[in-house]
C-alpha cells in the first residue's frame, strides 16, 4: 500500500476529538475523496498527512515507512513525496507562473543558487513542460496575479508535480472556483492520475463531484471513518451514512 493511516487520533487543547480513530489505506494510482460534514475532521486529517501537525496516536506509513514518528531528515524525505494543492492556491502572486513552479525546487537546492534563483536549464525546461501539460503554455512568463482562479489552480498543480510526488493531497481544490472551472480542474487531475498513475487524495465538500471523479470515497463523521466504499454507491446511501441524512452538506 502506498499510504496507510492506522488508528490515528488527534485531540485539541480544548478537548475536541477532531480524529477519534481513523484508519484507511490508499493504493498506488487511486483517486480517493474524503467527504463528511463540517467538523468531521477532514482538515485535521489533511494537516496531519502534509506534516503541518502531528497526531496524538496511531501511525501514518508511506510505502511502509513510518511518517508520523520519523524525525529530521527521514521525515523531510517522506514529506517530499507528498504534494499538496489548496483551495486558495497558495502561490506567489507577483511572481511568474514559471517562477512559482520552480519555487517547488527550493527545498532541494543549496543556499546560494536558491537565493539567486539559479534553477538551471533542466529545471526550467521541466517547469515549462509542466505548465504546458496543465494548459498554460502561453502563460509561462505571466505574473500569477493576472490569471483567473482556474488558471491559478493549474499553476499550483504544475508546482506540486514539479516535486514528483508519490501522492497529491488536494485540499478543497475547487471550492473557490465556479462550477464549470471546478469541473475542468477535476478533469485535469483525473487525466494526470490516469496518464501518469498519480495517486490523489482529495478533501471536498461537493459529494456529486467527489462521486464523479474519484474511484472511492472515505466518509468521516465525528472523527471516525463511517464509510469506505466505491464512488458509485448511490448518493442517498452516502448521505444517510455520512451526513446522517442532513440536507446541508459542508
Ligand atoms: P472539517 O475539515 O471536516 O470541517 P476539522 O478537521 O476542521 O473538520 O475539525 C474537526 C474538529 O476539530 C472540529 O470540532 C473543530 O472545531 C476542531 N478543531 C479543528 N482545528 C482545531 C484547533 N486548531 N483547535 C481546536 N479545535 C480544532
Amino acid at each position: 500500500m502506498l499510504l496507510e493511516v492506522q488508528h490515528i487520533r488527534k485531540q485539541f487543547q480544548n478537548l475536541t476529538h477532531a480524529l477519534a480513530d481513523v484508519s484507511f489505506s490508499v493504493g498506488q494510482g487511486e483517486f480517493v475523496s474524503v467527504i463528511g460534514p463540517s467538523g468531521a475532521g477532514k482538515t485535521t486529517l489533511f494537516r496531519i498527512l502534509n506534516g503541518a501537525i502531528r497526531c496524538d496516536g496511531g501511525a501514518v506509513l508511506m510505502n511502509g515507512v513510518h511518517f508520523e514518528t520519523a524525525a529530521g531528515r527521514a521525515r523531510r524525505t517522506i514529506q517530499k513525496t507528498i504534494g499538496t494543492i489548496y483551495q486558495d492556491f497558495a502561490l506567489v502572486e507577483n511572481a511568474t507562473c514559471r517562477q512559482n513552479v520552480l519555487n517547488a525546487c527550493l527545498p532541494d537546492m543549496t543556499f546560494l543558487p536558491a537565493v539567486l534563483g539559479l534553477f538551471g536549464k533542466e529545471r526550467t525546461a521541466e517547469a515549462d513542460a509542466l505548465l504546458t501539460r496543465v494548459g498554460l503554455a502561453d502563460k509561462v512568463e505571466e505574473p500569477v496575479k493576472n490569471l483567473s482562479g482556474g488558471q491559478k489552480q493549474r499553476v499550483a498543480i504544475a508546482r506540486a508535480l514539479m516535486r514528483h510526488p508519490a501522492i497529491l493531497l488536494a485540499d478543497e481544490p475547487v471550492a473557490s472556483l465556479d462550477p464549470v472551472t471546478g469541473r475542468q480542474i477535476l478533469e485535469l487531475l483525473r487525466d494526470i492520475q490516469r496518464d501518469q498513475g498519480l495517486t490523489i487524495l482529495m478533501n471536498s465538500h461537493n459529494l456529486e463531484l467527489s462521486r464523479e471523479f474519484s474511484g472511492r470515497l472515505i466518509g468521516l463523521r465525528q472523527g471516525l471513518v463511517v464509510f469506505d466504499d466505491g464512488a458509485d454507491t448511490p448518493s442517498e446511501d452516502i448521505l444517510a451514512t455520512v451526513y446522517g441524512g442532513q440536507e446541508q452538506l459542508s
